[in-house]
């Protein structure tokens, strides 16, 4: 099978030991924090105060900025505070503290499990309905939806790409989705391809999925016979290998086009967006529902009871864990995401977020690290590289801060991806160093856009 990226990778075990827990629903917590800074772009600015009825569905912020979203409660109670508090990674953000008081939701929103399956024709108000939910990307980047759906002028998409690789070990919420709202995942792809102007459609699955390839080919099938609006959508079966599901590998694999450094997927007529986003888009356009939940996967050797729960946004991790029967004695770490691209959480008093896809707990046997040796310039951490870099380079750029030949080196092309830190022999920490390195020349490229 030849439908993957063409440079670089690593086939790390898949460990999907989540793979047959279905979407539960998690009772709603006592109290909820919904922090304003959800998304990339400016934080939403608070539309509430402590003290105020809210519902389920009402907004309490509004975007803060072009590139921005919406943000609504995920309950209906009582504002208690909105203030500083800390996130998933410890970071300071304004969050709005609710009590919850019974699950009254807003007017206007359809609750039932009636499928709306006829497109919108007005573009305009599909737009405004996705910016009016608050969507935003939930593969990871959580760029505002609606802003990604308009295309500066002078660029055409040509084919819109639905991410359902989920190429991240142990995640497993996009399947058990595709499974089980497979049909809203293609309605909500039907609508995004219209508001493209009707571009071809591609559902990319990784192979170690073959329950999901065959449901959604039913489902499209099924769909097709109601509508041809459902015509030039169709799933592509993909190999397995990580990082499949990185945007500028999905475009490679797909369409076979190169995104240049610093270039948008749009450049070279694509829009990609996650199977979690097009359930979104279908709930907000279909059925007026903003994102209020999403499905969080909690996992790990360690972990008594895996799981993938839908979650209100803003639940407690606490929460969670105490829910599924408390912290496992032997987990030392969690991690938000995947083992490869997420992100060590420090606070357990933080609250989900939109994009919170996972909880991943490990053993202090899993993240133990080996003790590093030198570079053997084996040259294993470039062939890794799906973004063509040289890791090694970089990681003695990044130690002597040379900031202006990282970026001649493209450091800032890095996705994070941590497939030279998994080959490397010597055990050099590549993806921690480069990311310093990273952080460096992007400070480097906004100070100069600012001085512009
Ligand atoms: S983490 Fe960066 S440098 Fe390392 S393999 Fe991934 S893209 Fe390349
Ligand atoms: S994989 Fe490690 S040892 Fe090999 S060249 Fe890269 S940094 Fe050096």
């Amino acid at each position: 099978m030849k439908n993957t990226f063409s440079i670089g990778g690593i086939h790390p075990h898949d460990n999907k030991i989540s793979r047959d827990c279905a979407i539960t629903p998690l009772a709603t917590p006592p109290t909820v924090y919904i922090s304003v800074a959800q998304h990339i772009g400016a934080p939403a600015q608070p539309l509430v105060k402590p003290g105020d009825k809210v519902k389920v569905g009402q907004p309490v912020a509004e975007p803060g900025g072009f590139v921005s979203a919406f943000i609504h409660s995920s309950v209906s109670g009582t504002v208690k505070s909105v203030g500083p508090r800390a996130d998933l990674a410890g970071k300071m953000s304004t969050t709005i503290e609710i009590t919850v008081e019974g699950d009254e939701w807003m007017e206007g929103i359809d609750t039932t499990d009636t499928l709306v399956t006829d497109i919108p024709e007005d573009n305009k108000a599909t737009l405004e309905k996705i910016r009016l939910g608050g969507v935003v990307g939930l593969g990871g980047a959580t760029f505002p939806t609606h802003v990604k759906l308009s295309p500066p002028p002078g660029s055409k998409c040509e084919m819109l790409i639905i991410n359902g690789c989920e190429c991240e070990p142990y995640l497993t919420s996009d399947f058990r989705t595709l499974l089980e709202k497979g049909e809203q995942v293609v309605i909500g792809a039907a609508i995004i391809k219209q508001v493209l102007g009707g571009v071809p459609c591609t559902i990319a699955i990784e192979e170690n999925k073959p329950e999901a390839i065959d449901h959604i080919n039913e489902v499209i099938a099924k769909l097709r016979k109601i509508s041809p609006k459902y015509d030039g959508i169709s799933v592509m079966t993909m190999k397995m290998r990580y990082p499949q599901g990185g945007e500028k590998q999905l475009i490679d694999a797909v369409m076979h086009r190169q995104v240049a450094s610093g270039g948008l997927p749009i450049s070279v007529g694509a829009v990609v967006q996650n199977v979690a986003t097009a359930l979104a888009v279908y709930d907000a356009v279909q059925k007026n529902k903003p994102i209020i939940d999403n499905s969080v996967t909690v996992t790990g050797g360690c972990f008594p009871k895996q799981a993938n729960l839908l979650v209100r946004v803003g639940t407690p991790l606490s929460y969670i864990i105490d829910s599924l029967g408390g912290m496992p004695s032997d987990a030392v770490k969690v991690i938000s995401g995947g083992p490869m691209m997420g992100k060590a959480i420090s606070n357990l008093d933080a609250a989900t977020l939109k994009g919170t896809s996972s909880l991943l707990f490990l053993t202090a046997e899993e993240t133990m690290r080996k003790p590093e040796s030198n570079c053997i310039r084996c040259g294993k951490c470039a062939d890794a590289c799906p973004m063509g870099l040289e890791p090694f380079l970089l990681n003695k750029l990044s130690r002597i801060n040379d900031v202006e030949a990282l970026e001649d080196n493209a450091a800032q092309d890095c996705i994070e991806c941590g497939c030279c830190l998994y080959s490397c022999p010597a055990n050099i920490p590549l993806l921690d160093i480069i990311r310093m390195g990273k952080a460096e020349v992007m400070k480097a490229i906004k100070s100069r856009q600012i001085k512009k």
